[in-house]
């Protein structure tokens, strides 16, 4: 019997599920809401019951592991789910040994964006490339480090959180206690937030007939009207993604960084500042090695990477 593994990307609004085989190809895939309870179970019947439906759905292969790719630190070694901002209920929770109790396969957990890391590494824009840095500008700014093909997870499991570079020190207040982190500058929710602190400098703006604008709708008034006000607030968020990249090049010597997420949609308005501001701050070297490109994976990242980590997780 052919092999396949369930991989599950638990986002703050959906949960993503699907079965992929060993050349990463998806054989079926589901989507629902995430349940937004106090208590884990809920969240933990919701993953079971997409993963029967995958399982019903291909039921010529056999079920080899299943990954979880969720929004927390986690102790992928103990399975445990450390600390999940936007899903306070899986704070401290045991998820891999719910879900193996439930479902009788092996079961591992793995932080969303080191799952999209690698992902983009083995099917996406990073692939062939030992040393890789994943970013994703979304609500927040997430990031994934592979070095020498592993994840880079520090002694607790927290590393990788580029969001939380500082580029500002005396910034904007941040979720995470500090000032001026990277995703207060860069993400999408930073994007619409400069909008509105810039949009009285730009009073001729199109921008402003808009009651409730998104990111993409300032990227779109930016790229195909020239609005001024969109081009300058991409200006920044360049400059600023480009500050926090340029320290991870000096620091890390990559050869590739990917930026995804739905904020890298704008990336026609915001790369030239990325590529200048790390030019001005890198050093020569690791700044001609690192490739910068946008992702390829779009939402899949997270459950190719996945399941890339169940095939390769030992049973
Ligand atoms: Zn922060």
């Amino acid at each position: 019997m052919k092999e396949i593994v369930l991989a599950a990307d638990l986002g703050g609004t959906n949960l993503r599920m699907a079965a992929i085989d060993r050349s990463g190809a998806v054989l079926f895939r589901t989507r629902r809401q995430t349940p937004r309870g106090e208590r884990p179970d809920e969240i933990v019947r919701a993953i079971v019951e997409s993963a029967i439906e995958c399982q019903n759905n291909c039921s010529d292969f056999q079920v080899r592991a299943i990954c979880a790719a969720v929004p927390a630190t986690v102790s992928v070694e103990r399975g445990l789910i450390l600390k999940a901002p936007n899903l306070p209920a899986l704070d401290d929770f045991q998820m891999a040994a719910a879900l193996e109790n439930e479902l009788g396969v092996k079961s591992i957990l793995e932080n969303d964006a080191n799952a999209a890391a690698v992902g983009e590494n083995w099917l996406g824009a990073s692939k062939g490339f030992a040393s890789s840095i994943f970013v994703t500008l979304g609500t927040g700014v997430g990031g994934g480090i592979i070095i020498n093909n592993k994840i880079l997870r520090g002694m607790d499991g927290t590393a990788g959180e580029i969001g939380h570079i500082c580029v500002e020190p005396f910034g904007v207040p941040c979720g995470c206690g500090s000032r001026g982190c990277v995703e207060q500058y860069s993400s999408a929710t930073a994007i619409v937030r400069l909008a509105k602190d810039l949009e009285s400098q730009y009073p001729k703006s199109g921008l402003k007939q808009h009651l409730h604008f998104t990111a993409y709708d300032i990227y779109q008034a930016g790229a195909q009207e020239g609005d001024e006000l969109a081009i300058e607030i991409f200006r920044q968020m360049g400059f600023y993604l480009g500050v926090a990249l340029a320290g991870l090049i000096n620091v890390l010597n990559p050869e590739a960084i990917i930026i995804g997420g739905g904020a890298s949609a704008g990336w026609s308005l915001f790369i030239p500042h990325v590529q200048k501001t790390i030019c001005q701050r890198t050093y020569h070297i690791p700044a001609k090695r690192a490739q910068v490109s946008i992702a390829a994976l779009g939402e899949d990242a997270g459950i190719i990477g996945a399941a890339r980590l169940a095939f390769d997780s030992s049973i």
